[in-house]
């Protein structure tokens, strides 16, 4: 038994954050993990209405029970995700406090004290960051954006079409946000425009979330293949654009004018409403304090422990923490992986440290 409140914290309890307490709940260690959502679901909560896996359920579940397959044999849509998520916790019974927003993570002598936005301090022998990329959404800079007029959302905000019906529309960004947003703003826009840095790649029709995570797999075992993740997935909607012959990008605009954006031709053209799909950057914010956030919000880790802080373990938001670990199905593997370790170093410590 230690001083701390808990051997482990978890923060964040999206998919990520649940295959961690899996783990951890096998291994007989204590824990809490604390959420900043207001309900389950992590980042599904937050997507856009429309949204499907690109995966089965078979090929998208946490460990210990899979997701059921449902009716029929299509990819899964958001909502069925979240409500897999939430009766995958209540199964487990695991404790999570939610809304619960951590601001710091410190260093103790023996141990990491978790400061919440509530002002609680509570203490753990480890830490387990699993907080995922969608509260950091990147919106990359152009000249003049300042001045536009238009109105501008990231896709962490998109939900639906509907808001841009009959507005001149740019949708920002090669991958399957994208695609899938382009896909199905483009029929109701008055006129809707896909930029991207370089022509998109698309997979080929067969090619789903198996098979990316076959391919993450095989190059995280050092095997050489295609990349595949970034590349995007010929989900329905995806497709459908594509046969009706709309699914086409062009090259970037050279700088925003306070009603819309100046091409590299020199052209105007006139835009009400900007969609940035250019990504996230890991949520690391809270983890400043221990000096081992990098650049873009990255962390060092070797074998999903932080180099610089070994109490500190990472989970999800990118390949850097374990192949696919930021998908369901790598989820599991990369807890997998992850708690033994942390179980190993904890048995390793002078037990019974209080800690002040
Ligand atoms: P999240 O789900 O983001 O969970 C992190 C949790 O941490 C959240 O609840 C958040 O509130 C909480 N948090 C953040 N900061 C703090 C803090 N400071 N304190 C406390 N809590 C905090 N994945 C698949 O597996 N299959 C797919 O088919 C698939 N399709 C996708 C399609 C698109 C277009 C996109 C954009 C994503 C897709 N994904 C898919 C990826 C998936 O949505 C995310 O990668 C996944 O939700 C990440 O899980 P996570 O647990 O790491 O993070």
């Amino acid at each position: 038994m230690s001083g701390t409140d808990h051997d482990v914290i978890v923060i964040g309890g999206g998919q990520a954050g649940l295959a961690v307490a899996y783990y951890l709940r096998r291994a007989g260690l204590s824990f809490v993990i604390l959420d900043a959502g207001e309900g389950p679901g992590g980042a599904w909560a937050h997507t856009w209405d429309s949204l499907h896996l690109f995966s089965p359920a078979a090929f998208s579940s946490l460990p210990g029970w899979p997701m059921p397959a449902g009716d029929t044999d299509a990819f899964p849509t958001r909502d069925a995700v979240i409500d897999y998520l939430t009766r995958y916790e209540e199964r487990y019974g695991f404790a999570i406090e939610r809304p619960c927003v951590v601001e710091a993570v410190e260093a103790l002598a023996d141990g990491l004290q978790v400061r919440l936005a509530s002002g609680r301090r509570l203490t753990a022998l480890a830490v387990v960051s699993a907080t995922g990329t969608w509260s950091s959404p990147f919106i990359p800079a152009y000249p003049g954006q300042d001045q536009f007029r238009g109105s501008q959302l990231h896709s962490a905000f998109y939900r639906s079409p509907e808001p841009f019906r009959d507005q001149r529309v740019l949708v920002v960004g090669g991958g399957n946000s994208g695609a899938q947003i382009f896909a199905e703003l483009a029929p109701v826009a008055a006129a809707a425009t896909w930029v991207t840095l370089q022509a998109p790649v698309f997979l080929p029709d067969e090619v789903d979330g198996r098979v990316l995570f076959e391919r993450a797999s095989a190059r995280v075992r050092g095997e050489d293949g295609p990349a595949g993740f970034g590349d995007i997935v010929m989900v329905p909607p995806v497709k459908a654009a594509r046969d009706r012959g709309i699914l086409h990008a062009v090259r970037p605009f050279e700088r925003f004018t306070p009603d819309g954006v100046v091409w590299p031709d020199g052209t105007a053209a006139t835009i009400d409403a900007v969609i940035w799909c250019t990504g996230f950057r890991p949520a690391t914010a809270h983890l400043a304090p221990l000096g081992c956030v990098g650049p873009e919000g990255r962390v060092e880790v070797v074998d999903q422990r932080a180099v610089a802080q070994p109490r500190l373990w990472l989970a999800g938001y990118g390949n850097w923490t374990g192949a696919a670990s930021a998908t369901l199905i790598g989820a599991g593997r990369t807890a997998r992986e992850l708690v033994p370790r942390i179980a190993e170093a904890l048995t390793a410590e002078p037990s019974g440290m209080p800690i002040d």
